[in-house]
Order: structure tokens, then sequence, then C-alpha cells
């Protein structure tokens, strides 16, 4: 079976050549263990710093070892109790065909439910760092104003929707391209919506948000952080969850250089991780399961077929290339 390998530390963009898709043996499970075929994988951005070799708060890939990440596939032979051939399970050895691992490792999930692939979209990771992050870390309140970047991508499509739902005063989101600010504006129910790309993301800002913003949704960092500590109103408050500007950078960013106005306006920066957040897991299933049931909350995915892409779906997400969460399918 294939397995997508590291095989050189990207220096700014990564490129094809960085990666090799490798046969490696099957592992036929030993007490305790589940081997489990692939039906989908993620590509996150975090994985981008994982292939840096520096200390962070996921360990880095390895070179000329398999990487790994979040998947969903179908368990064909098992040693576990509670875990039988055909069982759905979520679980983090992506980037390849077969995985054998520790059932402890693995969560059973329900293809009747909901559709696999939302458990690693909507109902999985990006949706959870979305509520946590927006209901938890912001503090958010009924008659805020949000505004998030990234807002086409999985989790800002989800922030500007909660925070619609729950009753912000006004929705603004920042996009790529002219399709995607459509799908913000038209679909998703946001108030306002820019292309980061058309002009100074201060300017478009201002005129999307007259009144300013109470919080702000940060997945992009850089010169959106500026602005958005520009509009902020007094007690304002952001979420850092990404800085996707920032990961192929060779220099930092200078932005944002208007730190001194966190004093007058009193705000409140704060990073996230998702994981300090499991806690979230139950309310959130519930909550957003209804809404997604009702039609409420609307999501997309972008999805890639076959193992052979699944890097061109990582640079692609990198460049903004997906709508919503973006999946590989590895088999089905
Ligand atoms: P997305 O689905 O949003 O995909 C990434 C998107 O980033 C692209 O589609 C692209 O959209 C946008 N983008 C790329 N480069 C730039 C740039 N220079 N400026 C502005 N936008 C850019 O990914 P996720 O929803 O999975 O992740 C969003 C953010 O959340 C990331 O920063 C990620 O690291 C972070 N994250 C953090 C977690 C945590 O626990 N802290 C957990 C999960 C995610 P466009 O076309 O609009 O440019």
């Amino acid at each position: 079976a294939r397995a997508w390998h590291l095989t050189a530390r990207p220096q700014g963009w990564p490129t094809p050549s960085d990666f090799a898709l490798r046969e490696q043996p099957v592992e036929a499970p030993t007490s305790g263990r589940i081997l489990v075929r692939n039906l989908l994988m993620s590509v996150d951005p975090y994985m981008r710093g994982r292939m840096d070799d520096v200390k962070s708060y996921v360990p880095p890939f390895q070179l000329d070892e398999p990487m790994d990440g979040g998947a969903v596939g179908e368990v064909v032979a098992s040693e576990a109790e509670g875990f039988a051939p055909g069982d759905h399970v979520l679980h983090g050895l992506g980037w390849r065909e077969y995985a054998t691992l520790d059932a402890r490792h693995a969560t059973k999930v329900s293809a009747d439910a909901a559709p696999l692939s939302a458990y690693l979209g909507v109902l999985g990771m990006t949706g959870l760092t979305a509520y946590a992050g927006l209901f938890e870390v912001a503090s958010f309140q009924e008659g805020d104003a949000v505004f998030v970047s990234g807002a086409a991508g999985a989790v800002g499509s989800q922030v500007g929707q909660m925070a619609r739902l729950k009753g912000a005063s006004r929705v603004i989101g920042s996009a790529g391209s002219a399709e995607k600010v459509r799908l913000l504006t038209e679909e998703y129910g946001f108030d306002a919506a820019f292309n980061y790309k058309d002009g100074p993301v201060a300017e478009q800002l201002r005129e999307a948000a007259p009144d300013g913003i109470d919080v702000y949704f940060d997945n992009v960092g850089g010169e959106h952080l500026e602005a958005a500590i520009r509009s902020f109103n007094v007690h304002g408050r952001a979420t850092i969850c990404g800085m996707i500007s920032q990961y192929n950078a060779e220099k930092p960013s200078p932005a944002p250089r208007n730190l001194a106005l966190l004093i007058g306006k009193r705000l409140r920066l704060q990073g996230m991780l998702v994981q300090d957040h499991r806690h979230l897991q139950p309310r959130f299933v519930e909550e957003v399961s209804a809404w997604v049931r009702s039609g409420e909350l609307k999501y997309d995915e972008t999805v890639v077929e076959g193992i052979d892409n699944a890097v061109d779906a990582f640079l692609g997400m990198l460049k903004g290339e997906n709508t919503g969460k973006m999946i590989v399918r590895v088999g089905d």
C-alpha cells in the first residue's frame, strides 16, 4: 500500500519534489489494534508547520517517514474489542492507503448520521475550532460585530455563520476571490465581504464595518490583523487561530505595527489551540448538527480524487483553491 513521505524540508513554499508516494507493507493488527482502509483524508494548514524541523505544539514530520493527519476509514481487520470489520473510524493516520493503529486512537463514526467527510470538517476538527474560538476564546456576545478572515475556508465559513446564528449585529468576511466573496454574502448570510486582493485590507474593512468591530477571528495574520486592530471598538477581542499569510513567508511580516492601540482600546488578543477545547465536543456536535440538519448552517467541501493528488490538494489549499474544507478521497 502507498503512503506519502516527506523527503525534504521546504524553504518557503513547499514543492512537489519535497514529497514522495512510496510503497510500504500493510501491517496485520496485533492485540488491541485495528487495520483501517482509509477512505478520506484531511489536508490542513498546520501541516506546513510540521514540515519544518522546529519544536512546536505538534512534533515535526520525520524525513522519509509516512506523514500523518486526520482521516476517516473502514475497519478491515480488528483485534480490538468493540471494533468490527465494516465500522467507520476517525483517526490520525492519514496520508496513506492503509493504517494499523491502537484502537484507543480511533473514534467510531456513523455514515448514517452524517456524510463521512463531515467528520473531518463541519462536525470535526475545523468545526470545533470555529465553535470554540468564537464562543469560548473570543467570548462572543449577542450584538457583537464580527470580522473573520479566511472566511470562505473550513474554519472561517463556520465562524461567520455561527456568529450570525447567535445574533451578531454584523458579520464581515474577507476571502481571496470574487466568487468566494459572493458565496459569503449570498449563501452564508454575511452582511458584508471583500476580496483582500482588491486593495488595502484596512480600507476595505473600514468600509465594510463603518461602526467598527467587536470580535476578530484571525486565520491569516499580518495585514489583516493590523486592519482589525485599527477597526476594533473599545474592549474588542481577537481569537488568534491561524496566520496562514505567514506560513510560507521566508521573512516575518512587519504588520501588525499598531499594537499600541491595544492600550487605549483595552483589546484582548488571545491565541488558541483546538485541542484545549475538547470539553465542548458534546455541546458542539449537538448544536452544530442541528443547524446543519435544519439547513441554517451551510458548509462546502472541495474533494480531490485519489491519494496520488494529495500533495497537490495540500498545496492547492495553501493557495486558496478550496472552498470550505479541503479533503482527499483515498478510496471508495
Ligand atoms: P482553509 O480551509 O481556510 O484553507 C486555507 C485558506 O487560506 C485558503 O483557502 C486561502 O483562501 C487562505 N489563504 C492562503 N494564503 C493566504 C494569505 N496570504 N492571506 C489570506 N488568506 C490566505 O483552512 P482551515 O479552515 O483549515 O484553517 C484556517 C486557519 O485556521 C489556518 O490559519 C489554520 O492554521 C488555522 N487553524 C488553527 C487551529 C488551532 O487550533 N489554532 C485549528 C484549525 C485551523 P483565500 O482564497 O481566501 O486566500
